[in-house]
């Protein structure tokens, strides 16, 4: 790989520590977890002791006081030191459910709760949205939140819950106005902080695990919420607003998730080089064809521009508008997520026939290039977003 160019002081700093802290966590750890799907408890655990939880909280409540650029440095090492994008989704959630509650929760919801994630002693890991009947068109959520003395009384079915497992709290997101009787169909939606454990101990939170190919360590969840009771004041900003709060630092978020595509990308492109240059084959490593040794590059190409639209767009987010961030961030995500497909592939194909085989681990990068390719967002909607931003064309979504 080429040398690193174009990362702060700070970005540097930050990679050096976690990828010390993630060392540990060698490619029988992933590869064990991913084959059981089992969540990386010890990982998580251990990144949250050193505080990275908390890399974005602020320092008043404990947290690292960090930014963008940070969060983007942190978490293209983690997925680069062969947690993958799986990995990085383990953490990923804890860092950035508390936004909210940072941006727009009471003072007493961020004292109690924030010092905890910052020590890694509370996980929020958990962000239930979407629907069955709800995915892309996340305003269509029925779910609703109905007051009720003190309490909010929630009922609906959610899916694609994930990580409600390892979580102490989630973050909720219900209708407390039905769409028909709003104006804008993103008005009359609202946050809730939920305490899991509560929930269930209730019955009022049932849940049934979705079988799936992909991203194993991590379980997500048909979830049915019923009659959950909520304390009024575990609602997260103001009523009714709530999509809003979701959308604000949205795109940064975005950038984050673009750097661990890039970190995937990168990681899948070295166990492909390291093959590519010691599997022999016809008498010379198969690294010496170009039909092997194009593909490598051609990824390389597309995982480092990926990388560079991602990291300066970190560096300006702060002083650029959200439509501004918003066009660059995405960009970034779509970017990323087709390169490190590209680089997943190249590496499967490189292996010839063990590329499929477990034991070296490209084909598990292969299933989580491909799933960056729908989430958190599709790439269609990505595309989408762009072509109505940018080009001014009609909206599609
Ligand atoms: C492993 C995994 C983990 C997840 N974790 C969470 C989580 O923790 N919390 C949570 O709330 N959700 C989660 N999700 C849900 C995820 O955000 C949605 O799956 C995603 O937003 C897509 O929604 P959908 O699956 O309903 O697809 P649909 O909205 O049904 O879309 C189907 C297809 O049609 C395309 N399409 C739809 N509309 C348009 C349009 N206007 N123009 C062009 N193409 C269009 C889409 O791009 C897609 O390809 C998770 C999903 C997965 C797979």
């Amino acid at each position: 790989m080429a040398p690193e160019a174009g990362m702060s002081s700070e970005q540097s700093a930050v990679q050096a520590e976690v990828l010390e802290l993630c060392e540990p966590f060698d490619r029988a750890y992933w590869r064990d977890l991913d084959r059981e799907g089992t969540y990386p408890h010890e990982f998580v655990d251990t990144l949250g002791r050193a505080g990275w939880l908390g890399v974005l909280l602020p320092e008043e409540y404990g947290g690292k006081g960090l930014g963008t650029p940070e969060a983007v440095a942190m978490m293209e090492a983690v997925a680069r030191s062969g947690a993958g994008f799986s990995g990085a989704q383990a953490v990923h959630a804890a860092i950035y459910n508390s936004a909210p509650l940072v941006n727009y929760g009471s003072e007493e919801m961020k004292s109690e709760l924030l010092p905890a994630v910052a020590a890694g002693d509370a996980w929020i890991q958990c962000f239930s949205l979407t629907e069955p009947g709800a995915g892309s068109e996340s305003t269509a959520i029925t779910t609703e939140a109905v007051r009720d003395g003190d309490e909010y009384v929630v009922n609906g079915e959610k899916v694609w819950t994930s990580r409600l497992d390892v979580s102490d709290y989630l973050v909720l997101v219900a209708r407390t106005t039905p769409r028909e009787a709003v104006e804008k169909k993103t008005q009359g939606v609202s946050l809730f902080l939920v305490d899991i454990e509560r929930g269930r101990e209730e019955g009022s939170i049932e849940v049934e695990a979705i079988d799936k190919t992909v991203s194993n360590v991590v379980t997500s969840f048909r979830v049915t919420y019923d009659d959950l009771r909520i304390p009024a004041e575990n609602l997260i900003g103001t009523e009714d607003e709530g999509f809003y709060h979701v959308l604000d630092g949205l795109n940064e978020e975005r950038l984050v998730i673009a750097a661990e595509c890039v970190g995937l990308g990168e990681v899948a492109l070295e166990r492909a080089a390291d093959y590519a240059g010691t599997r022999e084959v016809f008498g010379r490593a198969v690294g010496q064809n170009q039909a092997i040794q194009h593909p490598i590059a051609r990824a390389y190409a597309h995982v480092h521009a990926a990388k560079r639209v991602t990291y300066d767009a970190a560096a300006v987010a702060a002083d650029l508008s959200q439509k501004e961030v918003g066009v660059r961030a995405n960009t970034a995500k779509y970017l990323a997520s087709e390169a490190a497909y590209m680089a997943a592939d190249a590496a499967v194909q490189t292996h010839g026939g063990f590329g499929v085989a477990r034991e070296y681990d490209v084909e598990r990068y292969f299933r989580e290039a491909r799933l960056t390719r729908l989430v958190p967002i599709t790439q269609e909607l990505v595309l989408s977003y762009l072509g109505e931003t940018v080009f001014d064309l009609p909206r599609s979504y």
